[in-house]
């Protein structure tokens, strides 16, 4: 059977949280170590002391949110998506959709579409779910291999989209995370890709 893929951005494709980093020790805190790494997915709980919608803003305004390196090869992207349509569903606001094209742009990877949905609406009037976007897109007949680093989203997909193969990346602010029947955790893209490779 044919596959669709849906994969997230932000920590799965995308290296927002070095690059948040890296801005948090420029801005606000010089003495942050070099190989400081975020343990939690909310910023205010990273930072409580910071005022994190300053921060935010600040982040999104800048040049370096366009510049987010890649936390997958574009060979070994482009290699396992060639062929299937390839949708990125990316929890940011919408007004930010350009600045993220701009970013996925300069690294050359295939992909059909890119989607804004999300456990997080910033506040947005009927902010779209992952599974509200999966199952507009998806095409009857075709696996849906979905991969996401938030379990919530992982938990959301799996119960709305019937029939749908989810993976949650390992990061940090999820290593802790009780395992669930409803995700199959992988350690990165190599594992995904033995994983994908055994769906029939
Ligand atoms: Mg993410």
């Amino acid at each position: 059977m044919e596959k669709e893929f849906y994969f997230d951005v932000d920590g799965v494709i995308l290296d927002f949280e070095g690059a948040f980093v890296d801005f948090i020790r420029d801005t606000y805190r010089p003495e942050l170590p070099q190989d400081f790494r975020l343990k939690y997915w909310e910023l205010s709980k990273e930072f409580p002391d910071i005022d994190m919608g300053e921060g935010w803003e600040k982040f999104v305004g800048s040049e370096r949110f366009t510049k987010l390196s890649l936390l997958v090869s574009k060979n070994t992207f482009n290699k396992l998506t060639n062929g299937y349509p390839t949708y990125l569903v990316t929890n940011i606001p919408q007004d930010l959709i350009a600045k993220r094209k701009q970013n996925l742009s300069r690294h050359l990877l295939n992909y059909s579409e890119l989607y804004c949905a999300g456990h997080w609406d910033f506040g947005i009037k009927e902010y779209p779910s992952k599974s509200g976007i999966i199952n507009q897109l998806h095409e009857k007949g075709k696996h849906i291999i979905f991969l996401d680093d938030h379990p919530t989203n992982c938990k959301e997909v799996a119960a709305n989209v019937p029939g749908a193969h989810v993976f949650l990346m390992t990061r940090l602010h999820n290593q802790d995370e009780a395992d669930d029947p409803c995700w199959t955790r992988v350690s990165g893209w190599d594992e995904l890709i033995v994983c994908v490779d055994e769906i029939i």
